[in-house]
């Protein structure tokens, strides 16, 4: 079995503990307006144009995105990292796209991982089949959870999926007494309007026993925004301003009164 893979980042620090390998897989149920990955969100392999400059100069390149790779190709690559992984308390992520829309391949991957005691993170929307998050339960140590708006209808918007199903297997992870990071994207007048952000902190606060570490409040950026052309896809988000440091500061406090460690970026 191989696993659909669009990009790997080695050295990763922003997506779990310490020093880790972080597999990016395609495919992904939701179309979020602010998605900085697009090229993950198609479950299949494409083939794009991209411009690369020289000078004043202007050629298309044909780019492929995402290539199969076998668990043993990605137990390979992590190898060559394991000083670094160990020193560090560190391990892998499997991010995307949504990697639960690869379950099989996810699964077999995750329980190599665990088998060689390296530490596994899944960085998921939630958005998965009861089935599926069953079949990855016993390899993965650590959940990076993104709960990105509390009103299904605002959600179904801005997601294309209601948010009812996240949060029934948010709390279903908690209650399999998982590890779990919550990941919140600060998006401008989407869901940092006081009221939501009252819901948010409410949320995480009424549940979140010994198991949540940490959250990690995801400041918006644009950049993925360039991506967007390249896959044919329409960026909604153009005219909506980075929150400032101060914003985001008053933010980490206000989610800090949950009683949960708040950190800025993952
Ligand atoms: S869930 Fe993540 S990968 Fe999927 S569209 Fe939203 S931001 Fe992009």
């Amino acid at each position: 079995m191989t696993g659909l893979i669009f990009n790997i980042k080695r050295y990763a620090i922003h997506d779990g503990p310490g020093i880790r390998v972080t597999f990016f897989m395609k495919g992904c149920p939701l179309g979020c307006w602010w998605c900085h990955n697009p090229e993950g969100i198609r479950g299949d392999i494409q083939e794009v144009d991209r411009v690369d400059r020289i000078g004043d100069k202007e050629f298309t390149v044909k780019e492929t995105v995402g290539k199969h790779y076998s668990v043993e190709q990605l137990l390979e690559i992590v190898k060559k990292d394991m000083v670094f992984i160990e020193e560090s308390g560190g391990g892998v992520t499997f991010s995307g796209g949504e990697p639960l829309m690869q379950t099989g391949f996810l699964a077999e991957a995750l329980r190599a991982f665990s088998e060689e005691e390296i530490h596994t993170a899944v960085d998921t929307s939630g958005y998965a089949k009861r089935e599926d998050i069953d079949s990855i339960l016993p390899y993965t140590d650590l959940f990076l959870f993104d709960i990105k708006h509390m009103e299904p209808e605002k959600h179904l918007k801005y997601t294309g999926v209601s948010n009812e199903l996240i949060q029934k297997n948010y709390d279903y992870i908690l209650e399999k007494g998982k590890k779990v990071i919550i990941r919140i994207p600060i998006i401008p007048g989407f869901n940092d309007d006081d009221e939501q952000l009252n819901v948010f902190r409410d949320f995480v606060a009424t549940r979140h026993g010994t198991n949540v570490d940490r959250i990690d409040l995801l400041p918006y950026h644009r950049i993925g925004s360039s991506k967007y052309k390249k896959f044919g896809l329409e960026y909604k988000m153009k005219d909506v301003e980075q929150p400032s440091t101060e914003r985001m500061d008053r933010l980490k406090e206000f989610f800090a009164e949950s009683g949960i460690n708040v950190k800025i970026g993952g």
